[in-house]
């Protein structure tokens, strides 16, 4: 990659001076990038678009900017006192959004702690938003990269990278995608019992039904492992923090001996179980659960405080996208005609998974054979000036839909 934009002005001495840039002159600098991204984003839109008529290969990589247009937040305040404030919250398992971060209270929300400390605020947090994201709109966005990935690329010749949990990309039909942070829309055993997750996204008429504070208690009630009592405790004094970890683990073991071997039912059978644990007419629903152990459910998404093993993989994701990668950048090293576009859309800096990934391959690719193209409104300084890299300073939508007219029109031009 470049030096930082701003370098090649100031190198000439000192160099260790030069980087003493004053706080008020970067921001300036960025201001300046900011308005002349602003006038060139038409320009850049056809120059995507013949990078995408061009290109081999495509990577979409895609963060919570991407699902703004379904009616997903990327962050907002998620209100401690009420279950229905949590519907609007979140696009992303936690790294997207970078101006609207709501920092601790998403981040105590959505992980490992809560679910142990206190599953009944932990499962309103998380029923909201699978609700929320059946119900969301895809949007033309979505349609528009799914036509790009099957009309303008051969089979397999295109890849999705996305860090939103919100099972969009699937259920658009996008062919392959690593959900790096798993997805909300697929659950699991919260021990786990098990190496087995539920897709849920089989059910697109499911909703769990609301959540309510009372089915803390049946959750306590009809779960006669140790971890019932560690919840009520804990939800009395959350102070606990120290040693929960070690007690999960021990009480992991001992319920797993209790439960005793997995069952050789598939997957989409106990999804089934799973989703008609909720299917009880008018009584009070039941906490989600494990329809093996009686465990709570979770999502099967990366949760804050936990690290990677904690949840499962789903039908071999990253092995597919590893293998992806690999095949591609042998492909390109073997003919150097060939050429890959990474689009990059909506993905901030918080946690940068997603720019990490067009990067390392643009890297690995060179900028001779690689263009990352980075649609995003709020530009880092830097984006406008690194080698590789076309920024375009625009929401997903409309630079997507932008983009797609210049590929329309260039395609139109070509046929003529
Ligand atoms: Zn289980």
């Amino acid at each position: 990659m470049a030096a930082e934009p701003w370098a090649g002005a100031h190198a000439s001495a000192a160099a260790a001076s030069s980087v003493a840039l004053e706080a008020a002159e970067l921001t300036a600098l960025a201001e300046a990038d900011s308005t002349l991204l602003d006038g060139l984003r038409e320009d850049r839109c056809e120059s995507a678009a013949r990078l995408l008529l061009q290109a081999d290969f495509m990577l979409c990589a895609t963060g919570a900017g991407m699902s703004v247009g379904c009616g997903m937040s990327t962050y907002r305040t998620y209100s401690s006192t009420g279950e229905e404030s949590a519907a609007r919250v979140g696009g992303s398992s936690g790294d997207d959004g970078d101006s609207d971060y709501a920092g601790p209270l998403y981040e105590a929300l959505a992980s490992a702690e809560t679910l142990r400390l206190d599953p009944a605020s932990f499962h309103a947090f998380m029923c909201s938003f699978f609700n929320d994201a059946q119900e969301a709109r895809r949007t033309a966005g979505y349609r528009t990269l799914r036509a790009w990935q099957d009309c303008l690329f051969s089979s397999g010749h295109a890849f999705t990278f996305t860090s939103n949990v919100d099972g969009m990309h699937l259920r658009e039909g996008f062919a392959w995608v690593f959900e790096c942070h798993g997805s909300k829309m697929r659950w699991q055993c919260s021990k786990p019992c098990r190496d087995e997750v539920w897709d849920l996204l089989l059910y697109p008429s499911f909703r769990f039904p609301s959540a309510r504070p009372a089915k803390r208690r049946r959750l306590q009630e009809q779960d006669e492992a140790p971890s019932a009592e560690d919840s009520g405790a804990a939800a009395e004094g959350a102070a606990a923090e120290g040693a929960v970890a070690e007690d999960a683990a021990a009480e992991g073991g001992g319920l797993t001996e209790a439960v005793g071997e997995n069952s050789p039912t598939s997957a989409a059978a106990s999804a089934a179980r799973f989703v008609g644990q909720f299917d009880v007419g008018d009584a009070t629903p039941p906490a989600p659960s494990c329809p093996h152990c009686s465990s709570a459910a979770r999502p099967a998404v990366l949760l804050f405080g936990e690290d990677y093993a904690s949840r499962h993989e789903a039908g071999g994701q990253a092995e597919e996208w590893a293998a992806w990668k690999q095949w591609v950048l042998d492909a390109l090293a073997a003919d150097r005609s060939k050429r890959l576009v990474v689009i990059e859309i909506g993905a901030g800096t918080a946690v940068p998974s997603v720019r990490d990934a067009g990067e390392s391959l643009l890297r690995r690719a060179g900028s001779r054979q690689c263009t990352l193209v980075r649609i995003n409104p709020t530009p880092m300084l830097g984006d406008n000036t690194t080698d590789g890299v076309l920024s375009i300073k625009w929401g997903a939508e409309a630079a997507i839909a932008h983009i797609n007219e210049c590929v329309r029109k260039l395609a139109r031009e070509s046929v003529d």
